[in-house]
């Protein structure tokens, strides 16, 4: 998808007069929260062994070159390109040995002499290539008879091949991988510039939830959007803060987001943000000076999703449904969140598939649907296997899918073999 950031004009309050009635498509929703997500400043030096999965704040140069100094590919005997003139065998004297981590000189160079080395030593000065322990045949009295003449540089690894000195070898934004942190080390780097943990606020709005472990009344539910957001953030570049679920007052709703609000970087609720007589975000928000830039998005699930600043803080509205919110979060909200985060990489890749199924929708809204798919061998695109029926209040569905199939606004009927979208699940 192709948004131009620059098209969304932050001045586009659409508290107010516009508000209700304002209605994004969904790649104007994910531009819009983008732009109302705000990359960090600040930075923090931590050691190289803290830092997997935070986010580099500068780009890092290499300090050195990679492999280090010229050594042996695999174990045998480092020999000199030129004794091998004239005709095949060629006998060759071993004079010395050397192991990794170990130094000879240069003084066993010499016509048709070799070095036993292992995998790893450093090339003695005078020899240009390693013939393999296994090709060749031990003669006794120190001595190898060596059949094919080795090209020059051949088993070497050469110094700089990997990585040569002051080379880009991660960029700023990129969170820090297992394979990040091991180029790190072989290069002695043992801090890293990260950019400070964000913080986030969750908090629920509903009278009727309650907490796993706790009693429930009859007419009462379980919040497990509480715990769709904490896991989908359980991220070493943030830290959630659950501030527990308000009941659907007005006031309450004030009193936590006025709680919440500044201190955090982002605010993450879910629940009432629809018009119903019980859903008291809008209002609330309101009252507290909010300003949103997205209040509806033409999606399924996932339409009462709202977006905005509420003091310095992003504001995150999930609809209270549990598909939904799990919809909203990853396909708008996450985006955002990573954004403010200061990573590079904010976008859910997407991948094209090809459905099992028919399916019948609306047109003008994008619809998302789990779908479970195998990758035959053979097949050039995964099959995709519709799950659920497409309520946005389930759970399972999405607990058995491997990511979501997205039906665009103009499609009416998907025909079973049809080529669709989708993006899997993230980690
Ligand atoms: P709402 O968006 O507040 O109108 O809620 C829509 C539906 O989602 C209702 O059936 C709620 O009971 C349910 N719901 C709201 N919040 C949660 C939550 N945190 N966990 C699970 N279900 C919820
Ligand atoms: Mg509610």
């Amino acid at each position: 998808m192709n948004i131009q950031l620059d098209a969304i004009r932050p001045e586009d309050d659409c508290f107010g007069t516009v508000s209700d009635r304002q209605m994004l498509s969904f790649p104007e929703a994910v531009a819009t929260a983008l732009a109302t997500a705000v990359p960090p400043g600040g930075r923090e030096t931590v050691a190289l062994s803290q830092s997997t999965g935070r986010v580099l704040a500068t780009d890092v140069l290499a300090p050195s070159a990679l492999p280090r100094f010229d050594h042996s590919a695999m174990d045998g005997y480092a020999v000199h390109c030129a004794d091998f003139n004239g005709r095949e065998p060629w006998m060759l004297e071993v004079v010395s040995s050397v192991a990794a981590g170990e130094v000879t000189s240069g003084q066993h160079a010499g016509f048709r002499k070799a070095v036993g080395i292992n995998t790893g030593a450093l090339i003695p000065d005078g020899f240009d290539a390693v013939v393999v322990q296994e090709r060749c045949s031990q003669m006794g009295s120190g001595r190898i008879l060596v059949t094919s003449a080795p090209r020059e540089g051949a088993n070497i690894r050469r110094r700089g091949e990997d990585v040569a000195a002051d080379t880009l070898i991660a960029s700023g934004g990129a969170e820090i991988s297992p394979h990040h942190s091991a180029l790190f080390a072989a290069m002695g780097i043992k801090e890293v510039s990260v950019r400070p943990r964000i913080r986030i606020a969750y908090l629920a709005t509903g009278t009727e939830l309650r907490r796993p472990g706790e009693p429930l009344g009859p007419a009462q539910i379980y919040d497990s959007n509480c715990f769709l957001v904490q896991s989908a953030l359980l991220k070493h570049w943030a830290e959630v803060h659950d501030f527990g679920y308000v009941p659907d007052t007005l006031e309450a709703a004030v009193r936590l987001l006025e709680e919440v609000a500044g201190s955090f970087d982002v605010i993450i609720s879910s629940g009432g943000m629809s018009h119903g007589p019980m859903d008291f975000m809008r209002a609330a928000l309101k009252t507290c000076g909010a300003r949103l830039s997205v209040l509806n998005v033409k999606m399924r699930p996932g339409k009462p999703s709202a977006f905005g600043r509420l003091s310095d803080s992003l504001f995150i509205g999930l609809p209270g449904n549990p598909m939904a919110a799990a919809v909203a979060l990853t396909q708008l909200a996450m985006p955002a969140i990573r954004r403010t985060a200061g990573i590079m990489k904010i976008g859910n890749a997407w991948e094209v598939g090809v459905a099992d199924f028919e399916y019948r929708k609306r047109l003008g809204l994008s619809e998302f649907v789990p779908v479970r798919f195998s990758d035959q061998s053979g097949d050039l695109f995964p099959s995709l296997e519709l799950l659920g029926k497409g309520s946005s209040g389930s759970l399972l569905p999405l607990a058995q899918a491997d990511g979501l199939a997205c039906l665009g606004p103009d499609l009416e009927v998907v025909q079973h073999g049809a080529a669709i979208q989708f993006t899997r699940f993230r980690d």
